[in-house]
């Protein structure tokens, strides 16, 4: 069965009664969006924040193939297990964006018997979150134009606007377009350029602000041009924020949905994790430590790039600290990290899934050197999986004194994850995280990037051309004490793609660099990042239709 019919045939409980039996959100908290879904009230967040936390595990992964390890079908599979051995336990995830669906196949509400439920409300509208960031976004947009019509009283520079416009589609042909065309009435003709919703500043700072009012400030700080002479003009120089964050005031409350069996999940702002952080909002993950005993919860793409960031950007301001992290890996991408081609991955191959597991290996040491969080690995069982295989990756990584459980949750939904629920809980118990981060507020730009590329990335160097390094020292000035967020290749450690496994000795070229000053962070992209993606030649909207009974098909 597909993930869609699977999800279709759950039968779902009303979600406002089953959080009040689950977490004890009392009903008047929670604001239905129709049966299925609410939204939990800020108000009733803060009431809850003196109570104490719940333990926090976080779901990484190997270096992925482009179709997924399974973070996310292993966070849902996790949390029904924990629920099963008797813990109280929650999921926080990431909410889907549009444009993908339609593009290649792969939704992000888990998979299998594990998934979060309705899919497809989930993975299509929703409740409107990512329609209010976009809006926001865009309202800014438009005001910068015009302000430029109606006068440019502060002087803005036509040629130095940095702020483009958003939609939330993959659409390449929106990569590059001239606006204000058509004459005196529709303002100043200039060169502007549109990325996907999820790659907006303001989805970045949604993810990060930890109340309204933070929210408001943070998007006033947006830097959106310069003048002529370079003064820095800001959104709150526009006095765009204001307005920004009413649009945004009702998408900030937290998304509430459930798991094909019962439990909870929060669903909550969904930032790209290259130029951006990559994880749920810290609202969520705040509020779901208060309110369960075990929160599950997923960061984008690989240890490299998700976990890095999680640490560095999401914990660091917010406080919250991981008890544990889940390595998510899978056979198959073991097999492809030792060579073999994405069409034979099914096959047995021993050899090949011994030279992956350099890539493993280094990911399990970077978690627990790094950061300092307990760790166990999760092989994330796929029906092609051989005896031989799993137990010679055990075998292998007996040295590393690590607990390595198979998961068949996909299969099986939280039976098949039980033993990883009872690892996850006696590492927690047993071994206590004591979290810390890759590099201190206080080295330079320059010190943070190193740290990253040599201790993460095991690098050898970081390069950049003189223009790169002018405009990094001038980000230091003002700047320095942010943390850093790379843009790199998910595939690899390094910043090659097709350098599978555990390279070592490579060179990290910096690109360029920006500045994300509401998001409080500096972009250093190291490999071409697409902020617009495109459609593939069969897109998957080929395949979605409405059968005659109003049931939406080929949503995976
Ligand atoms: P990630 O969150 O790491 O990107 P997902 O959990 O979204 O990965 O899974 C990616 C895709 O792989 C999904 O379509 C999911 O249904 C599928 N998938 C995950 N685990 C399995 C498995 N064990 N067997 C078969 N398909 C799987
Ligand atoms: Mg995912």
């Amino acid at each position: 069965m597909t993930d869609i019919q699977i999800a279709q045939q759950a039968k779902m409980q009303k979600v406002i009664p089953l959080a009040e039996e689950k977490l004890g959100i009392p009903k008047d908290a929670l604001e239905p969006y129709g049966h299925y879904k609410a939204k939990v009230d800020l108000d009733y967040l803060d009431s809850v924040e003196g109570a104490a936390d719940g333990k926090l595990i976080l779901v990484t992964a190997i270096s992925p193939t482009p179709a997924g390890e399974g973070k996310t079908t292993t966070s849902v599979g996790l949390t029904d297990g924990l629920n099963r051995i008797g813990k109280k336990a929650m999921v926080c995830l990431r909410e889907p964006s549009l444009g993908p669906c339609f593009g290649m196949k792969g939704g992000a509400a888990g998979g299998g018997y594990a998934q979060v439920v309705p899919m497809e409300d989930i993975n299509l509208h929703f409740t409107g979150d990512f329609h209010a960031i976009g809006l926001a976004h865009n309202l800014l947009s438009a005001m910068i134009d015009n302000h430029i019509h109606q006068g440019n009283a502060l002087g803005i520079d036509v040629r130095k606007v940095s702020w483009g416009r958003v939609v939330d589609m993959n659409d390449r042909a929106l990569r590059q377009v001239t606006v204000g065309l058509g004459g005196v009435g529709n303002g100043y003709p200039r060169s502007d350029g549109y990325d996907i919703v999820v790659a907006s500043e303001v989805m970045a700072i949604f993810c990060l602000a930890t109340s309204l009012s933070e929210l408001k400030e943070r998007l006033g700080k947006i830097v959106v041009a310069h003048t002529r002479d370079n003064r820095t003009i800001t959104a709150s120089d526009l006095e765009a924020h204001g307005a920004m964050t009413v649009l945004l005031k009702d998408a900030f409350r937290p998304n509430v949905v459930q798991t094909l069996e019962g439990n909870i999940a929060f669903i909550h702002g969904g930032p790209f994790a290259n130029i951006a952080h990559g994880c749920n909002t810290v609202v969520a993950t705040k509020a779901a430590l208060k309110l369960a005993d075990y929160v599950v919860t997923e960061a984008g793409f690989g240890v490299d790039l998700g976990a890095e960031k999680f640490v560095d950007i999401k914990c660091r301001k917010s406080g919250i600290r991981p008890d544990a992290a889940v390595v998510v890996a899978t056979l198959k991408a073991l097999k492809f990290h030792g060579g073999v081609p994405v069409g034979e991955l099914e096959n047995e191959n021993l050899e090949a899934l011994e030279r992956g597991l350099a890539n493993l290996e280094q990911h399990v040491r970077n978690v627990r050197e790094c950061f300092g969080i307990s760790t166990l690995v999760a092989i994330n069982a796929f029906a092609f999986d051989t005896e031989a295989e799993t137990a010679l990756l055990k075998r292998k990584l007996a040295h590393l004194d690590v607990q390595v459980i198979e998961s068949s949750h996909w299969a099986d939904g939280g039976a098949g994850a039980e033993e990883l629920a009872k690892a996850v809980v006696s590492t927690v118990e047993s071994k206590p995280s004591d979290m810390h981060f890759c590099y201190d507020d206080e080295a330079s730009l320059v010190e943070k990037i190193e740290a990253v590329a040599f201790k993460v990335y095991g690098a050898e160097k970081v390069t950049y051309d003189t223009k790169v390094g002018k405009k990094i020292a001038q980000l230091q000035k003002e700047y320095g004490h942010y943390p850093i967020c790379v843009a790199k290749t998910p595939y690899s450690f390094s910043t090659d793609p097709k350098k599978l496994g555990a390279p070592k000795g490579h060179l990290v070229k910096v690109r360029e660099v920006r500045l994300a000053a509401g998001a409080e962070f500096i972009i250093f992209v190291c490999g071409d990042v697409m902020t617009m993606p495109g459609l593939p030649k069969v897109p998957a909207a080929t395949r979605i239709d409405l059968d005659e009974n109003g049931k939406i098909v080929g949503l995976f």
